[in-house]
């Protein structure tokens, strides 16, 4: 499987949708840059993200808040202090690792050895540890219990196989930024570590300038910035990244909370499956146990996606309490709440929580439609979300009358759907370059073409082509992106 990734990383460079950022200049760790087809398909996922979530329902505004904020704000939601990953070093090859990750990939590759050995650990209880083989999770295990795991599993290095790791300390994942030009009398301010915030910041801002009733959604796409160490698996997880996040707030008073959750469960599922085309059988929910839970979290589920690389989070759900609002009411010292407008009652909601890494969905429909068949790779992308829908040939590059019929098409079916013109190399060699980015129908103008009125209309999955008169093509890939 890994050797799938190798693959799904290669076709993403030659074909144009991620590159590996700064490449010119050697490379920047953990940053990558979308090229003309990744943006496509990037922009496509967060269109139907917003439509499926903002524009089709009536309970959910949208925002779009600064990426650079107060440090008060990151002071009150606890990420100044409790944002953080903790990492050790190899004193040999001095790789730097996070050690959950460390331990987790162990656990995973060494089950059946685990089930013979036992261990008498001091600072690990006996549950904890079994809890842990059987999971294979350490999520908010402390320090201390990561480095006697290692300790007592013996767990190399895997860049370089030597145990000779330092002790393991935490790293906050902030960006911190300086603002102003005088030295020593500049403000600190955070990037974004997520797009949460922004909807708890500005809650009596759109409380009090737009007409929303409890219950109702607050939507944001964009960026977010965390300081992170891990490499490998593309833009599974990079330093800056998108996030599609919705803050839904309600009075638990008059909502059942675990009904909105199974309603949000429902709605992320088939968002994946129908909105994005994906695979049911690579997707599952995981629980969080209460040690990997946050302490003001009643439930906390994620959405994994079975990568190459193994199944992993693709999108978070959490019931987080009124915990966010709270601790900003105490910070900032104002009230933060919303009137029933039948009660009059002053409420400040409880609040469920749907966050989703853009990015990942974009890395797991790449994985998802990645087919290889014979000698052609396919990217069997759904239609709706295709970087180009359709590409348009004219048969031959150096007929006038070709070329001219086939710019005349492309320029009609560009004003309705995404569409790539190539009239180079041979119309096979063609086909396959569009089958490598996903495209799901081929239209070829040939000779025939100038006396019927018709085209070669060839279908990307079954590769069968039909004959489409020129006039109706336009009702005929409508009707095809309606499926
Ligand atoms: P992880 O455990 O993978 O670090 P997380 O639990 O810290 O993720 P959240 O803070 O819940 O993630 O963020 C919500 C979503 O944002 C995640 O489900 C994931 O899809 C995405 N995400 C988080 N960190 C990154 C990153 N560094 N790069 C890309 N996407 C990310």
């Amino acid at each position: 499987m890994a050797d799938q990734m190798e693959k799904i990383v290669a076709l993403a460079k030659r074909r144009g949708f991620i590159y590996p950022g700064s490449e010119l200049y050697g490379g920047l760790a953990n940053t990558y840059d979308y090229g003309p087809v990744g943006t496509e398909l990037l922009r496509n996922i967060k269109n139907l993200w917003w439509d499926t979530f903002v524009h089709r329902r009536t309970d959910i505004v949208g925002l779009d808040a600064s990426l650079i904020s107060h440090q008060k704000v990151w002071e009150a939601s606890g990420h100044t202090s409790g944002f953080s990953d903790a990492l050790l070093d190899c004193k040999s090859c001095k790789r730097r690792i996070r050690a959950d990750h460390l331990i987790e990939d162990f656990l995973e590759n060494h089950a059946e050895e685990l089930r013979s050995t036992s261990f008498v650990p001091v600072k690990i209880s006996a549950d904890e540890l079994k809890n842990a083989f059987v999971t294979k999770k350490v999520e908010g295990w402390t320090e201390e219990k990561m480095e006697e795991i290692i300790a007592l599993l013996q767990i190399k290095c895997p860049s370089c196989g030597k145990l000779d790791w330092t002790g393991v300390r935490k790293f906050n994942l902030l960006f911190p930024v300086h603002l102003g030009i005088v030295e020593g009398d500049q403000d600190l301010a955070y990037l974004r570590g997520e797009t949460a915030q922004g909807m708890f910041v500005n809650f009596e801002n759109i409380s009090n300038s737009t007409r929303v009733r409890l219950p109702f959604g607050v939507a944001q796409l964009g960026k977010s910035f965390r300081n992170e160490v891990t490499l490998g698996n593309s833009v599974f997880r990079t330093i800056e990244f998108e996030q599609g996040e919705i803050e839904y707030f309600f009075d638990p008073e008059n909502e059942d909370w675990e009904k909105l959750f199974e309603g949000w469960k429902e709605s992320m599922w088939q968002f994946i499956i129908k909105g994005l085309g994906i695979r049911e059988e690579n997707l599952r929910w995981r629980l969080h146990g209460d040690e990997e839970r946050s302490f003001y979290s009643k439930r906390t589920e994620d959405m994994e996606y079975n990568f190459p690389f193994g199944f992993k989070e693709l999108w978070g759900l959490a019931y987080r309490t009124d915990y966010d609002l709270k601790q900003h009411i105490k910070h900032s010292g104002k009230e933060l709440y919303i009137v029933d407008p039948k009660t009059n009652k002053k409420v400040t909601p409880h609040v469920i929580e749907p966050a989703v890494g853009i990015n990942r969905l974009f890395l797991m429909v790449l994985a998802d439609a990645y087919h290889e068949e014979g000698e052609r790779v396919v990217l069997r992308i759904d239609p709706k979300i295709a970087p180009y829908k359709i590409a348009i040939f004219p048969l031959l590059a150096n007929k006038e009358q070709l070329v001219g019929k086939a710019k005349e098409l492309f320029e009609t079916l560009r004003a309705e759907f995404t569409c790539t013109f190539d009239d180079r190399g041979n119309i096979g060699k063609r086909y396959l370059y569009q089958d490598e980015i996903g495209t799901p129908w081929c239209v070829t103008v040939d000779f025939d073409s100038l006396e019927d009125h018709a085209v070669t209309v060839r279908d990307r999955d079954t590769t069968e082509q039909v004959r489409v008169p020129m006039a109706e093509l336009s009702s005929y890939f409508t009707k095809k992106l309606r499926k």
